[in-house]
Order: structure tokens, then sequence, then C-alpha cells
């Protein structure tokens, strides 16, 4: 029987990221039964990952999540250490040796790669820089985005490309009462963006938006949403998908682009135009994007695993942005065990499977980095929740195994190696001042944008946000 885990011997439990999933398992951890200290370690001096940095301004009743996370972080046995880089501010190798076990929660920040020519000209971007860039984010908030020309296009039909047709189609007042970047804000104002076309390899029936977020769209006033009738033919094998009775999102969205094709022309300032059957062939441009090629596609294949295949029909979209939303991908951490071709954390429900040369590590992963990037902030309770529940039936192994030193925590050792870590007092400090500037600027919050100005804030007065947030029935 496992003494760990009991008075004479706590268990201290490391995890490295602060979104969802970094959240979901410290509460797990924190309510296992078990006499636990939970440190949850973030990169930067603020929390709740793409919470902040992701979900789309306009949306601001999804970021109410955040009062969930504020309850975990305020529990007892559960501590927060931000502006501390794992793999660079301390290594993986010092995590163990004040800590039982980690678990990686550290998300997939990095974008896959189209792999054609032309691909990196100016103009053509991630939709990654341009999300992180418009919600703040302290390492995009140089990025320039060149919105003078009328045509955008989105490559990809998922949420993320929503979310950005969305953001370069309402209206800077309406944006502006939002939490957006103030230096978004500034260069949508000047915005001369008229039509954006939304281009996916495959067909309307898979579609990887929620009709949820393609109503949306369709709903944007001054914007008219257009699909053209012959792209949206489906093919037998779609008649089959759309038949399955858990597909429902698809029919939903296969409706939309209907309603989309049948929709007569309307003045409006904006149009938001969704292609099938393309995939880009190159990028043209002297000094800057002009042009994306594309080869038309047909589906080939059976009913769910319908590919697409060039066939010799090219078209040609002028265009002088362009914002490649293709997926994301993690990225490893030094001397941590790491999947380059899944771009994940090898892991089996939630152990990471490490390496034969050193196989007794105590070693865990949740969300994105151990299953990719892919569901809803809620979906990252459910992962963490297995995760957990695999590490608490392993406590005999991770006593064994734990190389943690009785003496050493982590607090203790940032401060020897300096590391001028934030706590959630500190972010506190932080919540409140962004709040405050928020208030004075019409704006649900105003987020600094640099990390020298939240660490100066973080140093500042004491809080004095009242954190007993009311309305807290929004459930993730
Ligand atoms: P993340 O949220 O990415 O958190 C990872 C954290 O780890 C970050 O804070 C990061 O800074 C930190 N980190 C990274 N490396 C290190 C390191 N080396 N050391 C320390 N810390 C590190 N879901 C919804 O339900 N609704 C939405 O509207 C929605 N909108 C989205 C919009 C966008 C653009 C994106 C990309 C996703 C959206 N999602 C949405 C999905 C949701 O955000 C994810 O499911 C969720 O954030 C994944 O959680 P995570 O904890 O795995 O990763």
């Amino acid at each position: 029987m496992a003494n760990l885990g009991t008075q004479s011997r706590p268990m201290r439990v490391a995890i490295v990221g602060s979104g969802p999933s970094g959240f979901y398992a410290a509460e797990a951890v924190a309510n296992s039964g078990l006499d636990v200290e939970v440190n949850i370690i973030e990169k930067l001096p603020v929390p709740f990952g793409l919470v902040r940095y992701g979900v789309a301004p306009d949306h601001p009743k999804l970021k109410k999540v955040t009062m969930i996370f504020h309850q975990i972080a305020e529990k007892p046995n559960v501590n927060y250490f931000g502006n501390v880089k794992v793999g660079e501010d301390v290594s993986l190798q010092e995590l163990e040796s004040c800590h039982d076990a980690v678990v990686f929660c550290y998300g997939a920040e990095t974008d896959r790669q189209l792999n054609v020519p032309g691909e990196n000209l100016p103009g053509s971007h991630t939709a990654t820089e341009f999300v992180a860039w418009y919600n703040g984010h302290p390492d995009y908030k140089n990025a320039t985005f060149d919105l003078s020309c009328e045509d955008v296009v989105i490559i990809g039909q998922g949420n993320v490309a929503a979310d950005v047709c969305r953001i370069l189609s309402k209206s800077v007042d309406e944006l502006s009462k939002t939490d957006i970047a103030e230096h978004a804000i500034e260069a949508l104002s000047k915005s001369k963006v008229r039509r954006i076309h939304v281009v996916g390899r495959r067909g309307a029936a898979q579609a990887k938006f929620s009709s949820r977020e393609l109503k949306e769209l369709e709903a944007l006033p001054n914007c008219l949403s257009r699909a053209y009738a012959e792209e949206i033919a489906l093919t037998t094998a779609d008649d089959v998908e759309l038949a399955d009775p858990t597909n429902y999102n698809s029919v939903a969205c296969v409706d939309a682009f209907k309603r989309m094709s049948e929709a007569s022309d309307s003045n409006t300032d904006k149009e938001i135009e969704f292609h099938f059957l393309l995939s880009p062939t190159a990028f043209h441009g002297n000094e800057k994007l002009e042009a994306i090629s594309f080869a038309r596609n047909r589906l080939a294949g059976d009913a769910f695993s319908q590919a697409a295949e060039a066939t010799d029909s090219t078209q040609e979209i002028p265009c002088g942005l362009c914002f490649r939303s293709i997926g994301y991908r993690g990225k490893p951490i030094e001397d941590a065990p790491f999947d380059e071709r899944r771009g994940l954390v090898p892991n089996e429900k939630g152990r990471v499977i490490c390496d034969e040369s050193n196989p007794n590590r105590n070693l865990y992963v949740s969300g994105w980095i151990k299953r990719g990037p892919s569901g809803i902030i809620g979906t990252n309770r459910a992962d963490s929740i297995e995760t957990v529940e695999t590490l608490v039936a392993d406590l005999e192994r991770i006593e064994r195994n734990s190389k943690a030193k009785a003496d050493l925590t982590l607090g203790s050792l940032l401060q020897q190696k300096r590391v001028p870590y934030v706590d959630y007092e500190h972010w506190k400090r932080i919540d409140d001042a962004e709040l405050s500037m928020g208030k004075t600027l019409g704006k649900s919050r105003n987020k600094f944008t640099s990390v020298t100005d939240m660490l100066i804030a973080a140093n500042s007065g004491v809080s004095q946000v009242d954190y007993d947030y009311p309305g807290q029935s929004e459930a993730y």
C-alpha cells in the first residue's frame, strides 16, 4: 500500500500549462481524496491559455468558464506559478526533482503547414497569428496584417475560420466593447476588406464548422453569406453520411449552405463566400500576395472516408491577404517524450509512454497536447479526469519512481534560480488593472499586451476586485 498521498507523505504534482486541461487536471488531482499539493506552471504571467488568447472576443459568454478556473485556483492545495516557461526557466528534470508527478497540459501552439509554393509570401499568414494578435497575446502584438485589400482568402473550414470571418466582418463599434486588443481595433477601423473567401478541400457535407457558428455568420448584419449550388451538390456517399443520425451537425451545415446558395443579392458592405472542393497549389505575388491558385477536387472513396482528389480543372482567387486555418500541432518540451509525426505526447489514457532508455518516469498528459487539437473547452474536463484516474491508479508506481527531494519546493527552486514568478494573488492584480482599464475605455477588459506591463501590474497595489463572481451556472 502506498504511503504517498497521505498526511505523512503528501503527493506533489506539477501541471505544465494553465489552459482548460491544466485547470481541470488540477481540480481532479485536488479532489482525488489524497493528500496532495498541486502546482500549476504557466509560461505567461496570465492564466487560462486559449480561453484568453483563442476564444473570440465577441463570444464573451464562453470566457465565463474562467470563473470555474478561479475557484480551482483558490483551493488551498492549488498554487499558481506564472511567468515560468518549462524547458527554459526551469527544466523538466528540475520539475521532477521537486514533484512526484508531472502532468503536461501545454496545448498545441504551432501550425500545420500546407507545403505549397509561396505559402510564406508577405500577406499569407496563419490564422493562429491573426487570432493571437486580435486577442492581445504578447508574442504577437507587433504582427501586422495588410487590411488595405478587398479580397481575403481563408483556407480551412472549421470554427477558427468562422471566428476570423466574424472579426473581419463585424463593425468596429461592436467589437470595441469586447476585450479585443486596442491595436486590432485601430487596424480594423481602417480595413478595406469586402469579400472573404472561405475555402475547403472537400465538400459541403465535410465542412468542420459547428452549425451554430455558420448560422451566426448568416445572421451578420450588413454581410451576405454566399455559397454556389454547383459546389455544394452532394455525392451518393454524402447522402449516406448525412443519413447517419449522429451526423446532425453536418446536416444543419449543408442546410445553411443551401440557404446561402439561394440567397438573393443585396447591397451589403461585406460578403463571405464559401468555396468547396479546392486545394491550394501555389501562392502568387512579386513582393506580396496577389492571388492563390487552386486545383478543383472531386471526392473519392466510401462514406466517412471520402478523400479529395485533384482533377485537371483549376481556379485562381485574387487576394491580398490569406489566413491558413488548417489545424494546430504541439511541439516538444526538452527531454520529454514526443511523437513528431502526430505532433503530440504519446500516451496511454494519459500516462506518457516513456523512452525505453528512461522508462520509469512519472509523466502524464492531458488536453490538446494529449489528444491533438480537437474538442471544445468542456472536452478537456473529461480528458483531464481520465488522466488523473490513471495517475491515481499508479500511486504505488509513482511512489517507487519519484525523484522528488523532500526538502526542495518549486517556490524555493525558482527563487534559487532567480525566476520572477507570478502567483495567483499577482494575477488578481493584473486582472483588476485590466478590468478597470477596460471600464475606462467602455470595454469588458483591456488586456496588457506586454509581459513587462503585466509584471508591473502584478507588483503594484492589492487587488480590489470582488472575486465572488456572480452567475456561476455556465457549465463547461
Ligand atoms: P491551451 O488552452 O492552449 O493551454 C495551454 C497553456 O500552456 C497555455 O496557457 C500556454 O501558454 C501554456 N504553455 C505552453 N507551453 C508551456 C511551457 N513550456 N511552459 C509553461 N506553460 C506552457 N473552445 C470552445 O469551447 N469554444 C470556443 O469558442 C473556442 N474557440 C477557440 C478559438 C481558437 C482560435 C482556438 C485555437 C480554440 C478554441 N476553442 C474553443 C478550443 C479550446 O480553446 C481548447 O479546447 C482548449 O483551450 C485546449 O486546452 P489546453 O489546456 O489543452 O491548451
